[in-house]
């Protein structure tokens, strides 16, 4: 059993990556960015109020944050493991989710890190569209679809995030380097790091390597 979180700057490719590792380990995806967007879709309290600080590319409060993956971890498909997306962002996010992760007698056993050179970031950022139905992701030139801004998975349109401006983008990597990076230190016995600038079949490869046999 695996409890795994998955870091790197927006662009690196942790959606994608965090698809391939949850099929191939088979345990739940949370992604906090995911249930931001399916709050918003939704129109609920809690996706108006997540709107307003994603579309500038800032952080939603941390109160919000830690309350909703405290509920999903109580969930039971997460007793198997599961791969943390997008959270924690911050230390205080971070020492919460230690003090939840405590209370529950688990531990997390692996940080994957991907690293990626941050010129090409705003590029794949920018090039990203992404299904608003079952949330697989794409780039128009490193990971194209089958058909041009159609779904591989499930044949629906695809769209591009609204947070995936040059301008947003260029603000969530500033957040990502000055509150989420840090956090490297904080899991300094548990991260390894791995290429992002290499094809996404290299990455995951290396992934499962660190990670070993399901
Ligand atoms: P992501 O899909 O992980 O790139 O997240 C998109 C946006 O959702 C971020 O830019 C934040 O506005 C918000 N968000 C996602 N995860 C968190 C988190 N752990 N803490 C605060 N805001 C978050």
């Amino acid at each position: 059993m695996s409890r795994m979180l998955i870091m790197g700057p927006p662009g690196a490719g942790k959606g994608t990556q965090a698809a391939n590792i949850v099929k191939y380990y088979g345990v739940p995806h949370i992604s906090t960015g995911d249930m931001f967007r399916a709050a918003i879709k939704n129109e609920t309290e809690l996706g108006k109020l997540a709107k307003s600080y994603m579309d500038k590319g800032e952080l939603v409060p941390d109160s919000v944050t830690i309350g909703i993956v405290k509920e999903r971890l109580l969930q039971p498909d997460c007793k198997k493991g599961f791969l943390l997306d997008g959270f924690p962002r911050n230390l205080n996010q971070a020492e919460s989710f230690d003090e939840m992760l405590e209370s529950l007698g688990i531990a997390v056993d692996f940080v994957i890190n991907i690293e990626v050179d941050p010129q090409i970031l705003i590029d794949r950022v920018v090039g990203r569209r992404v299904c608003p139905v079952c949330g697989a992701t794409f780039h128009v030139e490193y990971n194209k679809p089958k058909v041009e801004g159609i779904c591989d998975e499930c044949g629906a349109e695809l769209i591009q995030r609204k947070d995936d401006t040059v301008e947003t983008a260029t603000n969530r990597l500033k957040v990502y380097a000055d509150q989420t990076a840090p956090l490297l230190k904080y899991y300094q016995e548990q991260v390894f790091n791995v290429d992002g600038s290499k094809s996404l079949e290299e990455v995951f490869a290396s992934i499962k390597e660190h990670l070993g046999e399901r």
